[in-house]
């Protein structure tokens, strides 16, 4: 009989993480040894000041960088050193990415504007047979993060806060397993980020969303089940920051 082994709930972990980037000839430590993993369906959030280096270590766990020294590990295999390609496919079908700056594209619509990633994935002869499938799954994500009424207009049209849903409705058009949110409501007021922070929260409970949010605001980070600290580019004590 085959043993049958635990089920490994971490999602997804950072083993002994260490990132250096250059000014001039002049190494900067930016992660000096990072380790930390989120379960399944968990919500974690990361605070720390600016410059800790909370965008370096979202952008490794997502794939969008590289680590000089250590791994990133998906349900326990590690992924950071996945040949590019395989790594493109895994950053496309496992992780949704939200920036504090929404990153919409200014010249399309709200419709068009969530359909860019597809648009992306497949040749335009497999989008053009899909269009119609494509497009209601739009519009069905666009109504869940409750902007079915803004569908045709652009960017320049919308508030902050409909700008962060249009880009989550975007992330939710690749049904990601994981959403990387990096300061997602740094941009917005008090009232409307909460809004954002519900719509995260409603999203982790009815779908078992894994999400990782980045925040130097201790009262959006404290909205997540859990919080870690980074504090110049380590794991710290959550008290000892201010
Ligand atoms: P945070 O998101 O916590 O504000 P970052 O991860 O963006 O911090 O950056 C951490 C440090 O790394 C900062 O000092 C920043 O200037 C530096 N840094 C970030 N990206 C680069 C880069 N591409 N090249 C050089 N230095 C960088
Ligand atoms: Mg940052």
């Amino acid at each position: 009989m085959t043993e049958i082994l635990p089920m490994n709930d971490e999602h997804i972990s950072a083993v002994a993480l260490e990132k250096i980037y250059f000014k001039g000839e002049i190494q900067v430590p930016v992660l000096r040894g990072i380790r930390m993993s989120a379960k399944k369906g968990e919500f974690l959030s990361i605070i720390g000041q600016s410059g800790s280096g909370k965008s370096t270590l979202l952008h490794l766990l997502g794939l969008l960088d590289t680590p000089d020294v250590g791994e990133v590990l998906l349900e326990g295999q590690r992924i950071d050193d996945l040949p590019p390609r395989v790594r493109d496919e895994l950053r496309n079908r496992v992780f949704g990415f939200i920036f504090q700056f929404y990153h919409l594209l200014p010249e399309l619509n709200l419709l068009d504007n969530v359909l860019t990633p597809q648009m992306i994935r497949y040749s335009i002869r497999e989008y053009w047979t899909k269009r119609k499938e494509l497009k209601e799954r739009a519009r069905y994500f666009i109504d869940q993060v409750g902007l079915s009424h803004r569908i045709t207009h652009k960017p320049s049209e919308l508030s902050g806060g409909e700008m962060q849903r249009a880009a989550i409705a975007r992330a939710l058009m690749g049904e990601p397993k994981l959403l990387l949110a990096d300061e997602p409501t740094g941009n917005l007021d008090v009232g409307t980020g909460g809004e954002i922070m519900e719509l995260l929260n409603r999203l982790n409970e009815e779908q078992q969303l894994t999400i990782i949010m980045v925040t130097h605001d201790r009262a959006v980070a404290k909205q997540a089940h859990r919080t870690i600290c980074l504090q110049e580019g380590k794991v710290a004590k959550l008290a000892e920051v201010a």
